[in-house]
């Protein structure tokens, strides 16, 4: 089992190489044509893309990690009983990373999430700052 965090590394790596192949073939043909050389040309653009391409994608496409899936709030929800754990309160819910996702908590997990009211909330995090 490779843990969530990796697995999205290894994700945004594969995601990363097929965005900037793509892009890059589509760029490369556009302004040469269709020439001799074309595969050498689309290689290097290719690669220059990636290096790009890959610390973008990393940054992109990790935040959203910190979204929690539908599913696990419906779980959540259901079992934290649609309201805040701390008062009870149903107004202004949140989803809350019990671990926070800046310090590895999973978003993924329905372990890891809870329900909050907007008053526990910003306290949470204020205590975490
Ligand atoms: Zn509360």
């Amino acid at each position: 089992m490779i843990p969530t965090k990796y697995s999205q590394l290894t994700f945004g790596f594969f995601l990363s190489i097929f965005m900037s192949c793509v892009v890059s073939g589509v760029s490369v043909l556009n302004t040469t044509g269709w020439v001799d050389g074309f595969l050498n040309m689309w290689m290097t653009a290719w690669f220059k893309s990636w290096i790009v391409a890959f610390p973008t994608v990393l940054v992109v496409d990790l935040s959203p990690g910190r979204l929690i899936p539908s599913s696990v709030k419906q779980t959540v929800f259901i079992r934290d009983g649609g309201k805040c754990v701390e008062c009870g309160s149903s107004d202004n819910l949140h989803f809350d990373h019990i671990l926070p996702y800046s310090k590895g908590g999973t978003s993924y997990s329905a372990e890891n999430v809870q329900i909050l009211c907007a008053r526990h909330n910003l306290s949470k995090s204020a205590k975490i700052l």
